[in-house]
């Protein structure tokens, strides 16, 4: 009765691992741009000068701009993103609104998802839906209203709606996560087109599976699926309804024997089916990827903490506690392993890009700067050689006056010996 959830959440979170580098990518990719203008208007300034710069290089430089402004886009809408599969009923909707905190997705009988739905943080504070039929902003203020909304619309099962809830009121929305409940996985999709349209850019995905029945062959031929496609994908199981295997009072001690036993027969099968069958990863870590939970327990209780009112208040099965850290520790290693995941798929690629755009152009100013000094190396290598032409020909004249000078001299004399001599005659 006096069970707290503890689920104060701070900025130690692990997502704040993502949240921070994409501020470190987006302030990076701002440098960039500022470089690209500034050696745009740069090359502008040497244009009428054809001999220092190449049309190709103008054209090159300029082209940076684009894809600069094309990778800043793209960064500013980059999230994380975790998708949801599993049976009809097995509890999809409801763990996402246990970890959203809020009833945001309709679930239960009568609910059934029958497209793609995606929870995402709105910017302006709205909360609203639109459709891949039409972009119109449907408003969305209550599950009722929102499962009415779905009702109408006629959608096909690999349609996607996006579903935008205000960022204030979720801390996983406000860092970037953006959710994917799918239609059940036994609705005999099409599972390539699923795949192609809504799972290549996730970085992690959620098996809900049933924890009252052994995994389904449906459910496996999808991860099978994915796993072709996508290398090592993240996948984690949750066992959930597992407050169905709580133990009543009359028999407490047989049914705590045959929980622990159903336990370890799920969490063995479910650990080959993560290693020997999928091969994403090795027996240490797959122990770490499955849990026990119940979502609707750990919902119900955070809805009643939310209220200020005591958890008690709803009937709780015999170890809720347990399945409640059991919830937590998920949340905690899948918030550790989504933002990881999204950091690498999600920025790599555009770090590798930013830095080969600096390169290529630190290159072209590099070869401009060569050139212009190649240039100017032969210009003073001209001035030289006419320098030492007209000093030549300077020493050329000097050497010949004086030459000239002598003859005239000796001209004089001569003549002057010959009139005096001729005089004397
Ligand atoms: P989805 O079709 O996989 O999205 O399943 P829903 O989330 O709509 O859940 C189907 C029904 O199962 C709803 O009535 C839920 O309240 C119920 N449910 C979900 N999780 C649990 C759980 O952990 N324990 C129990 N007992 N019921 C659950």
């Amino acid at each position: 009765n006096q069970f707290r959830t503890n689920d104060i959440r701070t900025d130690n979170s692990p997502l704040q691992i993502f949240v921070k580098a994409k501020k470190k990518i987006n302030d990076i990719f701002i440098e960039i741009n500022d470089y690209v203008e500034d050696t745009t208007q740069f090359i502008g300034l040497l244009r009428e000068n054809n001999k220092i710069i190449e049309p190709k290089e103008i054209q090159n430089v300029e082209s940076y701009n684009a894809k600069v402004q094309g990778i800043r886009d793209v960064l500013k809408r980059d999230h994380m993103k975790v998708a949801f599969f599993g049976r009809t009923s097995n509890g999809k909707s409801t763990v996402i609104n246990a970890m959203l905190r809020n009833k945001i997705l309709p679930s239960g009988i009568g609910h059934t998802t029958n497209c793609f739905l995606q929870v995402e943080g709105s910017e302006n504070g709205e909360a609203y839906l639109i459709t891949e039929v039409s972009d119109v902003k449907q408003p969305v203020q209550s599950v009722g209203q929102l499962g009415h909304a779905l009702c109408k619309e006629k959608l096909c099962e690999s349609n996607l709606v996006r579903i935008f809830w205000p960022k204030d009121k979720c801390l996983l929305l406000r860092d970037d996560v953006v959710f994917v409940d799918s239609p059940g996985v036994d609705v005999t999709p099409n599972l390539d087109e699923w795949i192609d349209k809504h799972c290549l850019d996730a970085d992690v995905f959620v098996l809900v599976a049933n924890a009252e029945s052994t995994l389904m062959i449906a459910e496996k031929n999808f991860f099978h699926k994915v796993s072709t496609r996508l290398s090592k994908p993240n996948i984690f199981i949750l066992m959930n309804r597992w407050d169905a295997s709580a133990a009543e009072p009359e028999f407490y001690d047989e049914q705590v024997d045959v929980q622990k036993e159903v336990r370890a027969q799920h969490q063995d099968r479910s650990v080959d089916f993560l290693v020997k069958e999928l091969k994403v990863c090795n027996p240490k870590d797959a122990e770490e990827r499955v849990f026990f939970i119940s979502a609707k327990e750990t919902l119900q209780a955070r809805i009643q903490e939310q209220k200020d009112q005591p958890i008690h208040n709803v009937a709780l099965a015999d170890g809720f506690q347990k399945r409640y850290f059991e919830f937590q520790d998920f949340e905690r290693k899948f918030e550790e392993c989504i933002s990881k995941s999204a950091v690498k798929t999600k920025f790599e690629k555009h770090s590798q890009k930013g830095k080969l755009i600096v390169t290529e152009i630190r290159q072209t100013l590099d070869e401009i700067l060569d050139r212009t000094q190649k240039m100017k190396f032969e210009q003073e290598k001209k001035k030289k050689e006419v320098y030492n032409k007209i000093n030549f020909i300077e020493n050329q004249l000097v050497a010949l006056t004086q030459e000239m000078k002598e003859k005239i001299h000796r001209i004089v004399e001569d003549v002057e010996q010959k009139v005096s001599k001729a005089l004397n005659e």
